[in-house]
């Protein structure tokens, strides 16, 4: 039984990553996209919640049939597990509190990296917000500003020519499209690159109103 409870709540993580991504890369309303991903991370802590008053529960309901064995003897008397218990899982919040088990989840961590990666942060009231410098025009592989942008001809993701180049030539053409949640798996060519003028326009364009 609880190797099915925390596969479940495994298999919620995955697909609250795999949703973030859509929504980072298929959202185009700045609005929406904070709103969307806000719920996502609702229920990553509602989640996470569960999780960690379960593992509590379990421990406690250990420590509770470990007490009452040793009360037992004097006072056989069922109510006596209902006080244990509720003390036990008293005690046990105290010691690790959920705000703790929150700042340390793992899924938590991995959905902040994903906003972080695609430039939304959260600010001082806590709502998710896309930075300036958006998601096209940093290099998925430097994570810097792009200055001569290509397009992957395959799968239109864009790349600056100087990091992609060199990591297809580095990884003797092994080299796969590193944008999050690209479907394209064969490694990249010299020839799958065009250029992207679209986004050198808009690079431009940016680098002029700073
Ligand atoms: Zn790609």
């Amino acid at each position: 039984m609880e190797v099915g409870f925390f596969g479940i709540l495994e298999n919620v993580y995955e697909q609250v990553n795999e949703s973030t991504t859509s929504v980072l890369e298929s959202v185009e309303d700045a609005n929406l996209k904070a709103k969307y991903l806000k719920e996502l991370e609702e229920i990553l802590v509602s989640c996470v919640t569960t999780q960690h008053k379960v593992a509590i529960t379990r421990q406690a309901v250990k420590e509770t049939i470990a007490r009452a064995q040793d009360e037992e003897t004097q006072e056989p008397d069922a109510n006596i597990y209902d006080d244990l218990l509720e003390e036990s899982i008293g005690e046990l919040e105290v010691d690790s509190p959920l705000e703790g088990a929150i700042a340390q989840a793992a899924s938590l961590k991995t959905f902040k990296d994903l906003l972080e990666q695609n430039n939304v942060s959260a600010n001082s009231d806590g709502d998710l917000v896309a930075t300036e410098c958006s998601n096209n025009f940093l290099d998925p592989i430097s994570k810097k500003r792009m200055t001569d942008p290509v397009r992957n001809k395959i799968c239109d993701h864009v790349y600056d020519r100087g990091s992609i180049t060199s990591m297809i030539s580095k990884s003797k053409n092994k080299f796969k499209c590193p944008a999050i949640g690209c479907a394209n798996r064969k490694p990249i060519k010299v020839s799958d690159l065009k250029e992207a003028p679209d986004v050198k326009r808009q690079l431009t364009l940016q680098k002029r109103r700073q």
